[in-house]
């Protein structure tokens, strides 16, 4: 068996120019949306519009006009050459805005193209967002829609708070020593599915003392040095990835805080046998090909 060529990582190819610049320009954006070549992405129940051919469906702006009323989060994600990008949050109502095929994202993004799948990330980051953040976190008031939709501000105007979106940090570590790497798995997981070790960086952390601290959390291995591999969005809901590949220091295993029901290490040769099995295969299998777990494996492999 041969390791597996290395794709661009989902959600990582995007390609949108954010145009920043223009989300104060309430005009410019408004003739955008309105200007006969906006492609609408939309959300609804945390789900995205499927083409029978699998890409990301979209609407143009006549399509769903009489539609986006206040009770619609509209957003600006920027544009693509000419054409601009919004996200559309529809409510949560028993049936879907337009009729159509809506789908969990990382059920359908290995079917699309990767750049269709980088827009549906970040549309989904900023739905949900503003789903989260309708009332003030200072005062509790209800907040509005600002900047093109990168913005909520509190419509108390003794407070005026404006809060923006926030990205958690999250580190993601291959750790090795020598011929093997380490894996846990969490028990909600499918059966079988082992990971590389992941966790949140806590405030006033380094990203190279969360890979420590984690691993000796969940693992009692301590790792030396640590090394950046390559970040990823990750939307469920506002997560960021970062890889690393780190060396483990010792080598005994100690679960301390029970966050993973299983951890060991494994030969690369058991992992080149697990990356070939489907994931309703029989015994130990890797994360989904998406993931930058895989990537992690697969450079480390290659
Ligand atoms: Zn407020």
């Amino acid at each position: 068996m041969i390791a597996r060529p290395i794709d661009p990582l989902t959600y990582t190819v995007s390609p949108l120019d954010r145009a920043g610049i223009l989300r104060t320009d309430e005009a410019a954006v408004q003739a955008h949306l309105t200007g006969g070549k906006a492609r609408i992405v939309p959300l609804w129940q945390q789900r995205h519009l499927v083409t029978s051919d699998g890409a990301a469906g979209v609407f143009s702006y006549d399509e769903v006009a009489l539609m986006l009323g206040a009770d619609v989060q509209t957003v600006f994600l920027g544009l693509a050459d000419d054409t601009p990008w919004f996200a559309a949050g529809f409510p949560a109502a028993d049936t879907a805005p337009i009729a159509g095929d809506y789908r969990a994202l990382n059920d359908v993004v290995l079917l699309m193209p990767g750049d269709q799948a980088s827009i549906l990330a970040y549309a989904r980051a900023m739905v949900i967002w503003h789903e989260n953040h309708r009332y003030c976190s200072r005062c509790g008031t209800a907040t509005v829609s600002d900047e093109a939709g990168h913005c909520r501000k509190c419509t108390n105007a003794a407070c005026g708070y404006r809060s923006f979106p926030r990205t958690d940090p999250v580190v993601i570590t291959l750790i090795t020593d020598g011929d093997r790497c380490l894996l846990g798995r969490q028990a909600s997981w499918a059966p079988g599915i082992y990971s590389t070790i992941a966790g949140f960086v806590e405030p006033g952390e380094t990203v190279e003392a969360a890979v420590r601290r984690e691993a000796e959390e969940e693992t009692g291995v301590e790792v030396g040095d640590v090394r950046y591999i390559a970040s990823q969005p990750w939307p469920f809901p506002a997560s960021l990835m970062f890889g690393f590949h780190a060396d483990a220091l010792t080598t005994a295993i100690r679960r301390k805080d029970n966050e993973l029901e299983d951890c060991r290490w494994f030969t690369r040769a058991d992992i080149l046998t697990f990356q070939e099995r489907t994931s309703t295969a029989p015994g130990f299998k890797l994360p989904n090909r998406y993931a930058i777990a895989r990537l992690l494996l697969d450079r480390w492999l290659q």
